[in-house]
């Protein structure tokens, strides 16, 4: 009854109702319009595009922040005391995810209200959980875009967290400005599940849960990141990836990890190191959108639905090459029939 009542007041909002609540900062209308752009529905993919569209001018100005590390490196909690730390320091703060594990259960771990108990209480933080979708091209893309609608509302600085290991780091980098691995004292890398690609994406290394018995393992796991770092190439031109102890229980390091973060955007944006990385993601973006969207345009022409099957067949028979009916599909998709 309530989803129904609250499904049929959003269809009376219309794309100048959601522009105007957004950049109004009106949290249910920001929720709203990230739902819109969650929908998968195509009659409301061109209002949600539009509302994007209208936008746009708006975003930009936040400090985009990238959270990444194995399951259990403490992720959620340290967000939940970073993004404590943030609004009490003035800062406004969104909380978003990319969760693969959400393209096949529709759901997210980050969605757990309880996981951040603290900072979902706190009138100046936003917490998302991790859109579902069918790839993870297309979380991705609806998490970016999530994004997008909270720096319009007003955002000015969004965490963006990876759930999970592996392609989901690379799409979160394609995101953010500024990209942190988490790492626990004491194991090495491999053993957290870490691809060395990733630490070379880094633009901090934090060795998380310095506290307790672990600490003296943290301080001596520092030491072989900073000496290892050393060797590699700097994930962004001019800034040097260093390797900081942290704790959610202690606070230890959540002030030096922001004031790092301080640093990197004094020292870069007046470079135009900031602006370059955003203008490549962006040509990056395009390009993964129109390499997404061309197999779902093809294998959806009605002339390719017709042909398919035939020209399956006469491969099978022999008497047609796949290349000839690979052309002979992309030909009738294109309009080009012979
Ligand atoms: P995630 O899967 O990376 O999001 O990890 P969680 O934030 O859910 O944390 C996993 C476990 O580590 C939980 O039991 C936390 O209580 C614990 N944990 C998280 N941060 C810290 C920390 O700074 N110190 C200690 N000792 N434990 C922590």
């Amino acid at each position: 009854m309530l989803a129904a009542m609250a499904s049929t007041s959003a269809k009376s909002l219309s794309v100048d109702d959601y522009v105007a609540g957004v950049l109004d900062g009106d949290r249910t209308i920001l929720s709203r319009a990230i739902t819109l752009i969650e929908s998968s529905a195509s009659a409301q993919e061109a209002s949600a595009q539009e509302v994007l569209q209208q936008l746009i001018p708006h975003t930009g100005k936040a400090k985009r922040i990238g959270i990444t590390g194995a399951p259990g490196v403490g992720k959620s909690t340290f967000i939940e005391a970073f993004g404590t730390y943030l609004v009490q320091h003035d800062r406004t703060v969104a909380v978003l995810a990319i969760d693969p594990s959400s393209i096949r259960s529709g759901g997210s771990i980050l969605g757990d209200k309880t996981r951040m108990e603290q900072l979902v209480n706190e009138p100046n933080a936003f917490i998302r959980p991790s859109p579902s979708g069918d790839s993870l091209g297309g979380v991705a893309r609806r998490t970016r875009e999530t994004m997008l609608l909270c720096e319009a509302a007003g955002f000015d600085t969004v965490l963006v967290e990876s759930v999970g290991v592996g392609q989901a780091e690379v799409a979160l980098r394609s995101m953010v400005d500024f990209f942190m691995l988490l790492l626990l004292p004491g194991s090495g890398d491999e053993l957290q599940g870490i691809k060395k690609g990733i630490v070379e994406m880094a633009d901090a290394v934090v060795i998380n849960k310095a506290d307790g018995d672990n600490f003296l393992r943290a301080q001596q796991a520092r030491s072989e990141q900073d000496a290892a770092l050393h060797y590699l190439q700097p994930a962004t031109p001019g800034w040097k990836t260093q390797a900081t102890l942290a704790s959610a229980l202690t606070g230890l390091g959540i002030p030096e990890i922001w004031d790092r973060i301080g640093t990197f955007y004094r020292e870069l944006e007046p470079k135009g190191v900031i602006a370059n990385r955003r203008h490549q993601q962006s040509l990056d973006w395009l390009t993964d959108l129109i390499r997404d969207e061309l197999p779902r345009r093809f294998y959806q022409d009605p002339s390719v639905i017709q042909l398919l099957p035939q020209l399956r067949q006469a491969l099978l028979r022999g008497e047609i090459t796949a290349f000839n009916a690979a052309q002979t599909l992309l030909d009738a998709h294109l309009g080009q029939k012979e």
